[in-house]
């Protein structure tokens, strides 16, 4: 196979085979080629980022999410904006140049109180950059807080194909707003990260195709894929993939693993984090993923007492290695396997 997706595209069918092989010595090239594509351009650097968890209320109601508003098992809890400064503060003295403001869709963050905090984080550590993740806002209101120093925004469109975005949504979420809103963030020239989960249901090998041509076109600086994780309390939450259907993804560990490999060689300088839901589910899924093409890592900086509160899905890692006070500790374990955790703010180039 030729792995320059970057130059050639990559066909359905040279996808469905990287998906379905059972061929380890194309699987080794394949991951092979995906660490040469990355250290070409990153070289082995590995770009931590601080992720503050600021708010477990939301207002809509994704079907797979455990922070949807109908479920009565989510425990609520929301960040003072002192809290936030500080989570940040802390997160600069352990070496952090990236702070990831992440949230539900909480109707108490609005711009009146949002942009403050911004202005503010961005006042007292103007070398870093500014992330947010905090869901579909207006026009107007993804443009005050560029203006504000936000310089990043996190967005997954979570899948590419509209019936199958449909399948996890309720009615009153729809494919076109999510696909304008990262259309929006664009233009207001944020570095923008999209993604998407790895196995949720209804998502086969042929809507993951999709997913990766989506990526090919939108030219994100960031993809977040991770696996889906069934929540308590959500209508997902006894999920079990369909066998019956020939192309349903089973092992999501793997397939996120080969799935980083194929984004890194038809988007080489993209940002690439391997994911909080990948270490959660596989004890060595942080260090998986930069093998496989990964070059991001995103600790976690939200006081120690409100992180089990964030519960996206089940049993979420959130102390040891994904919690940021292992900042050192993560820096000589990466080191151990030949990465250089670096203090850069680690833009795309
Ligand atoms: N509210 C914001 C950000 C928080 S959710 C938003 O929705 O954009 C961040 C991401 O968590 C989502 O984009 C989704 O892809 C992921 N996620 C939600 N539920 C999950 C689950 N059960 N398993 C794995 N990932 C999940
Ligand atoms: Fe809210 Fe985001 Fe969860 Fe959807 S995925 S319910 S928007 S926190």
């Amino acid at each position: 196979m030729n792995f320059d997706f970057q130059s050639y595209g990559i066909t359905r069918d040279q996808f469905a085979e990287l998906l379905s092989t059972t061929d380890s010595l194309l699987l080794q090239t394949l991951y092979a080629e995906a660490r040469a594509a990355r250290n070409r351009v990153y070289g082995n650097k590995v770009f931590m980022r601080g992720l503050v968890e600021i708010s477990s209320y939301c207002k809509n109601n994704c079907l797979y999410c455990g922070l949807r508003r109908d479920n009565g098992l989510a425990v609520r809890y929301r960040l003072e904006p002192l809290q936030i400064l500080q989570c940040c503060d802390k997160g600069y003295a352990l070496g952090f140049r990236t702070f990831v403001l992440q949230g539900g869709e909480d109707p108490w963050f609005t711009d009146e109180r949002l942009i403050p905090i911004v202005q503010e984080l961005h006042r007292r550590h103007p070398d870093c950059a500014i992330t947010l993740s905090l869901g579909e806002r207006s026009y107007e209101s993804y443009k005050a807080l560029r203006e504000a120093g936000a310089e990043r925004y996190l967005l997954r469109h979570e899948t590419a194909n509209e019936n199958h975005y449909a399948q996890l949504h309720p009615v009153e979420m729809s494919f076109s707003h999510r696909m304008q809103c990262l259309s929006h963030l664009k233009a207001l020239g944020y570095q923008v990260g999209c993604g998407f989960m790895v196995g949720s249901p209804g998502q086969t090998i042929s809507t993951l195709y999709e997913d990766i041509q989506f990526v090919h076109h939108f030219q994100p600086a960031m993809v977040g894929i991770g696996p889906f994780i069934p929540a308590s309390g959500t209508p997902l939450e006894q999920y079990l993939y369909d066998a019956s259907v020939p192309e349903s993804i089973a092992n999501t560990v793997d397939v996120t693993l080969r799935l980083l490999a194929i984004i890194r060689l038809l988007h080489p300088r993209v940002l690439l984090p391997a994911t909080t839901a990948l270490a959660t589910l596989h004890p060595q899924g942080r260090e998986m993923g930069l093998q496989s093409g990964a070059n991001v890592v995103m600790p976690n900086l939200s006081p120690i007492e409100s992180r089990s509160k964030y519960s996206i899905y089940n049993n979420k890692a959130s102390l040891g290695n994904e919690g940021a006070e292992a900042a050192e500790a993560t820096r000589r374990q990466l080191g151990k396997i030949g990465f250089d955790a670096s203090p850069d703010r680690g833009d795309m180039v």
